[in-house]
């Protein structure tokens, strides 16, 4: 699956790695937090590297739906049920100033956005409360949200039982905007290397990251890794990754107005997309939707025709153009985590948890990011940076985070189970399938993708998981923390930093 915004063109080419080379700030992860943060450093005058497994926007960077909206869906009315309204002010104040910052990155770099009218609407009357209680929140955090008229609510193409609307918002390519600051970065005299994976992070004796080719030294490391690459500060217990989907698709006739977020289940997540958001575009509609935890579900391949089944019912004639999907990280707090990572010696910094709204949160995360590193006095810093530096952690969060806890609990208990309940040798799975396996009690994967048959440890290296076969992707995901990993092992993305191992092929023992 690839995203629409995937397109081979310009992509930012990083340089040769200099093992034990020097710079003021390291940052891992080419995606909107890294390159935010490293664009602002440089701009500050700082020695900045960017280094990345992948390439620029390599994942939920080039998986998004790129929508830049200060109404965010029913985020606000969740936050504001179990937190002050000076909280939810800042969330919001934040957030736009992450929005200006990046939409006047674009307006710089010429990268073409539109703005729409963004709607949070409910699907059937009883998400009608949901609406009511977003406008609220919104307006008590001083934005102008208004409620969609029962004509509009009529015209709409798709089941729309009524909307809170907030206009002026904003719509734009996530890989073009991340790649122009890539351009910046370098042009500024930065440095990207691409294809280089961070195996280990380090305060002490000196801060350093390790990789595969040698280490990186920097007095400041930034973690800009969707979910931080390290143990300390044990955020991967405090945030739950959540897997979504989008697909793109041309539609005859005019494109829908304004963009669209359901506030009740299935989500459903509609953009429009058109030549003003960058030439040659071939879809003129993106559906989003069907989020779920990180392998804890039946069929994700199921949770993508479902998008296409439910587009080609309300879009008759749209024809599809690209499937994808991605993953973000919600914090338990719901608010994203920044700062400094505890145990770091103020020397490694990170940032998570923006529950699928990172193209606002993560240039806001950048902005306090890189108040910090420059040591920004607290009286210049906006107040939101310190409401929300200081906000408290309230019961409701510890709940949310024992439900979790629960769930992971669950979910590694049941994976050891079913894998002990099927063993080895297993007949060779069809093409695009993967089964767990018992191998001498120890959980084994095997796959068929491409017509080659693999088996790999199916125990997640980062906290022992028994791993889920994701028949979207075709890769094999954990239900505990959302670490993720090719067919043949490869270490793709989440809190693990190695590799499966791999077995022979029918996953017998050597
Ligand atoms: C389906 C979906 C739709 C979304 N739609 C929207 C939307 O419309 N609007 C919005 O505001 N937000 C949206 N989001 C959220 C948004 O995409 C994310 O919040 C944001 O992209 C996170 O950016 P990031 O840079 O923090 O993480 P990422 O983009 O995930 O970047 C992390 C980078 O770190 C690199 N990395 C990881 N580990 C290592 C390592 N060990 N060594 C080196 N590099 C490493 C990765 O390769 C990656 O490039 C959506 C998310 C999803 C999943």
């Amino acid at each position: 699956m690839r995203p629409l915004w995937k397109i081979p063109q310009d992509e930012p080419v990083g340089a040769p790695f200099e093992p034990g080379a020097r710079h003021d700030v390291i940052v891992v992860g080419a995606g909107i937090t890294g390159l935010s943060t490293a664009v602002m450093l440089t701009r500050a005058g700082l020695d900045v590297a960017v280094i990345d497994a992948g390439a620029v926007a390599e994942l939920a960077t080039g998986g998004n739906t790129g929508k830049l909206s200060l109404l965010q869906g029913q985020r606000l009315a969740v936050i504001r049920r179990h937190h002050p309204a000076s909280l939810v002010r800042a969330y919001v104040d934040a957030n736009r100033e992450g929005m200006d910052w990046l939409t006047g990155f674009a307006d710089t770099a010429g990268v073409p956005y539109t703005r729409h009218a963004d709607h949070s609407y409910a699907q059937t009357a009883d998400g009608l409360d949901t609406v009511r209680a977003q406008h609220d929140a919104a307006r008590e955090a001083g934005l102008p949200t208004r409620i969609l008229s029962s004509r509009e609510v009529e015209e709409s193409p798709f089941p729309n039982a009524g909307a809170v609307v907030l206009d002026d918002q904003v719509a734009i390519d996530p890989v073009r905007v991340t790649r122009a600051l890539a351009g910046e970065l370098l042009t500024s005299g930065g440095t990207l290397h691409t294809g280089i994976r961070v195996t280990g992070v380090h305060a002490l004796p000196e801060a350093r990251v390790e990789t595969a080719d040698g280490p990186l030294f920097a007095p400041h490391i930034v973690l800009a890794t969707g979910t931080p690459i390290t143990d300390r500060g044990l955020y991967f217990t405090k945030t739950h990754g959540q897997r979504s989907y989008c697909v793109s698709f041309r539609v005859p006739g005019d494109a829908i107005e304004g963009t669209f977020l359901s506030v009740d289940g299935p989500t459903r997540s509609i953009r429009p997309v058109s030549e003003a958001d960058g030439p040659g575009r071939t879809a003129q509609l993106i559906v989003g939707g069907n989020g779920h935890p990180v392998g804890r579900s039946e069929s994700e391949a199921a949770a993508v025709d479902d998008l296409v089944s439910w587009t080609r019912r309300w879009f008759p004639d749209a024809e599809e153009t690209h499937r994808w999907s991605a993953q973000d990280y919600e914090s338990h707090n719901l608010i994203p985590f920044v700062g400094a990572m505890p145990r770091g010696l103020g020397r490694i910094r990170f940032a998570t948890g923006y529950a699928k709204w990172g193209l606002s949160n993560a240039p806001a995360a950048a902005l306090r990011l890189t108040a910090e590193i420059l040591s920004t006095p607290r009286r210049e810093r906006p107040r939101w940076m310190t409401t929300i530096g200081t906000r408290l952690t309230v019961p409701a969060d510890l709940g949310r985070g024992a439900v979790e806890g629960g769930k992971v609990a669950a979910a590694l208990a049941s994976g050891w189970t079913e894998a002990e309940s099927r063993a080895v040798p297993v007949p060779r799975p069809e093409e695009g399938a993967g089964v767990v396996a018992n191998r001498a009690g120890r959980p084994v994967g095997v796959s068929t993708v491409d017509g080659v048959t693999r088996a790999v440890s199916a125990v997640c290296t980062h906290l022992g998981g028994v791993l889920d076969w994701n028949d979207a992707e075709c890769t094999w995901d954990c239900p505990l923390h959302a670490s993720r990993f090719a067919p043949d092992g490869t270490r793709l993305e989440g809190p693990a930093l190695r590799d499966l191992r791999p077995l022979p092929r029918d996953g017998r023992p050597d």
